[in-house]
């Protein structure tokens, strides 16, 4: 049977064809990463996520973490899967060889983590969140705070976790009101309320490091004001066993929709004499190291969704050749046998779009996986530098189209399956559930639209986004070399023009109303971007059904193919419309006064 979770040949295509991970395997960095364990690498992960996380997906779903008697219940299972992911050495994918860890190709670990996110995302999630930590520890943690803290996170020992969020500090960060207090040997006391917490208590490791975001006494007021600190939950002896619990509680747990197999925390810092916590890096320049771990952050949030949006895809495509009902619109014999909905032109419909939606999400966020390893072992400096510019102006780009058109899909999915779609029996249903957080966490899609819009079509006076427009041109350009793409290479070519024109306008009149339609702007812009990847991807697929592969490969280009023109033909063509109205810097909402609502 073939893989409800991931498309693996997808998973292959992507990363060989397109993004040529090959060249990584050569960097002093990543050179024990060669194709052979990098292919056992991902055999693993696949068979885990079908054997050992998928399983316990729906058993998450509908067991959610308890809070009783002061302390979190939830399944076995989900603490069990997460060891032997640790075991494997996926924890420490990222790591340096130093702190126990693997030093993967970024691009890699986030293929692997897509197999995992689709198979099972709130038990994955821990992991994210412990890779992340662990990474922001490695890029700014001093000596001493790596040495206690990340070997034992790369091992899956302590999980990580980050908090942000309180309860009146959402997207604005810069109201943050937890506060740190120096102490004599150069700790700090925190003190603070933080909210919706993922894995900020859970019933599987023995510590959990928190990386808390607060204010020095005294620090300036807004962003420039705010530090980050390493809080574990139980300190840590010099000797490395574990010593006191420090004042860090959990207050409730929050019950979502869901995602419910992670543990979502209010957290009470400091409710007798202060949580001891360390300052990493420098005073005030917190918000500037969460922002950097962010482009990742934001990327491996995107990229869940794009898994998600990918098994929705896998499970109602299989549905759809196995649900029998109706007959050919054409077909007069009442008594002719019922054909599989897959024959029906509208299901197919739906299954294109899902295919679109899901396999363009997937390349977006391994496009920014790429650009990440290039900024961090690209061969010059300007190909570093070359990379970080695109990869900070893809960010918000790579987060938000992925949680918004991988949610469509889903709901697609759950449409494929007719009444069946809508009822806990199928998976689709939670996949939908679990797949509506990703507008929402790691910064919204309005505060990611204003991201874009706002500050980084706007950097380096628009040098950026100009070397988008000239890096989708050059892909136009290149595509005409073969007839059948033709058509979507003007299109790509005409489209990239408009909105650079568009965005040329914009930036040189930044007003409020035109802040106002940034989501529109980012909607737009996604898409441009969405059709340019399978532009790109429809190139590979036509080289290779020219060398005349086995018969395979040639139904998987030929997918390639026709859904690269679904969306030409079908998407690309909404941004006319939303160019329009931004080139018109469009009130309609903006004017509208509260008692109008
Ligand atoms: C399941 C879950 C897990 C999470 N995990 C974590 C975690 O591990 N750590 C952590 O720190 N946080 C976490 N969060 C918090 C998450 O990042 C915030 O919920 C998110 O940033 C939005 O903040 P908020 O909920 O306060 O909404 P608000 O900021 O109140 O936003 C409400 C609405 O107003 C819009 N809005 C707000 N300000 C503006 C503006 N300036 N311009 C335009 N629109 C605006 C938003 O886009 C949104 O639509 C999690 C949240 C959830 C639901």
């Amino acid at each position: 049977m073939e893989s409800r979770i991931m498309n693996r040949r997808d998973l292959d295509f992507l990363l060989y064809e397109l993004l040529d991970v090959d060249a990584l395997s050569s960097r002093v960095r990543h050179e024990d990463h060669g194709r052979d364990t990098i292919a056992a690498m991902l055999d693993t992960a696949e068979a885990m996520a079908e054997t050992d996380f998928a399983p316990n997906n729906r058993k998450a779903d509908e067991n959610e973490p308890r809070f009783e008697n002061g302390r979190v219940t939830q399944i076995p299972e989900t603490g069990e899967s997460l060891r032997r992911f640790s075991e494997a050495g996926f924890m420490a994918a990222l790591g340096d060889e130093r702190w126990g860890g693997i030093q993967m190709p970024f691009t890699v670990n986030m293929a692997i983590n897509a197999v995992f996110s689709a198979a099972n995302i709130s038990t994955m999630a821990y992991a994210f969140l412990t890779q992340s930590a662990a990474n922001m520890l490695e890029t700014f943690g001093s000596g001493e705070q790596k040495e206690r803290f990340l070997p034992r996170m790369l091992s899956g020992e302590f999980f990580g976790t980050m908090c942000l969020t309180e309860p009146q500090a959402g997207s604005s960060l810069s109201d943050i009101r937890t506060t740190a207090a120096p102490q004599a040997d150069g700790s700090y006391r925190i003190t603070g309320n933080k909210i919706y917490i993922s894995g900020g208590e859970q019933a599987i490791t023995s510590n959990i490091v928190h990386l808390v975001l607060a204010r020095i006494k005294d620090a300036p007021p807004g962003v420039k004001g705010i530090s980050l600190f390493l809080v574990p939950k139980v300190l840590v002896n010099d000797d490395g066993s574990l010593g006191e619990r420090n004042d860090v509680s959990l207050a409730g747990l929050i019950h979502k929709m869901g995602y419910r197999g992670t543990t979502s925390t209010m957290l009470n810092f400091g409710e007798r004499e202060g949580a001891v916590g360390w300052l990493i890096g420098e005073p005030h320049k917190g918000l500037s190291y969460m922002f950097q771990m962010m482009n990742e952050a934001r990327v491996i949030v995107g990229n869940g969704a794009a898994a998600l949006a990918c098994t929705g895809y896998l499970h109602s495509l299989a549905y759809a050749r196995e649900r029998v009902q109706g007959r050919p619109a054409a077909a007069k014999d009442p008594t002719a046998p019922p054909v599989p909905i897959i024959k029906h032109p509208d299901v197919r419909r739906m299954l294109v779009a899902q295919k679109a939606y899901a396999e363009g999400a997937l390349a977006l966020t391994l496009f920014a996986a790429r650009l990440v390893d290039e900024w961090r072992t690209g061969e010059t400096e300007e190909a570093r530098s070359g990379a970080h510019q695109l990869l900070e102006l893809l960010t918000p780009v790579a987060k938000s189209w992925p949680s918004q058109w991988g949610l469509e899909a889903n709901s697609l999915a759950i449409q494929v399956h007719g009444g069946y779609g809508y009822t806990r029996e199928y998976p689709v249903e939670q996949i939908y559930r679990d797949n509506r957080l990703n507008p929402i966490h790691e910064g919204t899609h309005g505060i990611q639209a204003l991201d874009l819009l706002g500050r980084k079509v706007r950097m380096d006076d628009g040098a950026a986004f100009e070397r988008l427009c000239a890096l989708m041109v050059e892909t136009a350009d290149a595509a005409r070399a073969h007839p059948g793409l033709v058509e979507f290479s003007d299109a790509l070519a005409d489209t990239v023009e408009r909105a650079r024109l568009t965005t040329a306008a914009l930036r040189a009149n930044m007003t409020e109303t035109v802040l106002g339609n940034a989501s529109v702007y980012l909607e737009m812009l996604g898409h441009v971007v969405v059709a340019w990847l399978w532009l790109k991807q429809a190139v590979v697929a036509c080289d290779a059904l020219a060398a005349d592969p086995h018969e395979a490969d040639r139904a998987f280009y030929a997918g390639k193919l026709a859904a690269c023109r679904y969306f030409f033909r079908w998407e690309l063509p909404k941004t006319g419309p939303q160019l329009d109205r931004l080139a018109a810097v469009d009130d309609t909402w903006f004017a509208m006064a509260e008692d109008h609502f």
